[in-house]
């Protein structure tokens, strides 16, 4: 049973992470109202517990992603890391100092990002990712049947950083381009369920507001049609330019370096 918990975890984790603190705090791809938005918010640290990316510092760090991709300046890029730990700890730290404030980002990049302080200071706080980690052991403890099934426990810990360390290092380093962006995106695989549509980076960085990662007919994007789902029920409002699907089939004029990074956001 515990691999299907883990699969299940690891999921669930990286379709938050896509849906709310890429798509909606980043890039502003959809609103909703202010109960969902609280909701979803909440959802997103429980389900991330003790991985939870606190949104403001996420968006911050993704957008100085796509201004200055795989220059010296990008937070995270494998043409100026040598290895993927590396880069996590160069991320790491960018986003710590963004975090606690002791480190400032240039104003285009700050705002149109939810923010809820307690949620975000509680979640982001040591005893909490601790207390996480300790009810994460717990279950282990009481359904591990296989000793190999404890190899997996460490990677609960810190799903978040390992989703973003596989998504920026892979997706920037290995796989096709449909596009001729300026950055070393790639497409990674063509049905991206590992990281629910998050490897589709080349597509991703080439159109940045379009909410739609895939871009040909075989290549599928699972958080879009999670948010297809979404806007059908009338949770969540699409952005206009969203909604049809010439978003899908025309290149976008949009570019990433010094471009429009967002769907909808006032700040840029
Ligand atoms: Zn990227
Ligand atoms: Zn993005």
């Amino acid at each position: 049973m515990l691999p299907f918990v883990f699969a299940f975890h690891w999921s669930l984790s990286v379709l938050f992470q896509s849906l709310f603190q890429h798509r909606y705090a980043a890039h502003r791809m959809f609103t909703m109202g202010p109960r969902t938005e609280r909701a979803l918010h909440l959802s997103t640290a429980l389900v991330q517990g003790s991985s939870y990316l606190d949104p403001r510092a996420y968006a911050i760090l993704h957008r100085e992603h796509h201004a200055y991709a795989d220059t010296e300046r990008d937070p995270h890029s494998p043409s100026q890391q040598k290895n993927p730990l590396r880069m996590m700890l160069h991320t790491a730290r960018r986003y710590t100092g963004l975090l606690t404030g002791s480190s400032s980002s240039e104003p285009r990049f700050l705002g149109g990002y939810p923010e809820w302080p307690a949620v975000d200071r509680l979640f982001s706080r040591w005893p909490t990712r601790i207390a996480f980690g300790a009810l994460y052991t717990l279950f282990y403890r009481r359904f591990a049947t296989r000793r190999w099934h404890w190899a997996l426990l460490p990677m609960h810990f810190v799903m978040g950083p390992v989703h973003g360390a596989i998504v920026n290092w892979c997706g920037h380093r290995y796989g096709y381009r449909n596009f001729a962006s300026r950055d070393e995106s790639r497409n990674t695989l063509p049905v991206d369920v590992l990281c629910m549509g998050e490897l589709f980076q080349n597509n991703h960085h080439a159109r940045p507001a379009s909410p739609d990662f895939a871009a040909r007919r075989f290549e599928l994007d699972p958080t879009w049609q999670v948010m297809r789902l979404l806007a059908r029920m009338r949770l969540i409002r699409l952005a206009p330019a969203s909604k049809g699907e010439h978003a899908k089939h025309q290149p976008s004029p949009l570019r990433t370096n010094g471009g429009t990074l967002l769907a909808a956001s006032p700040s840029l």
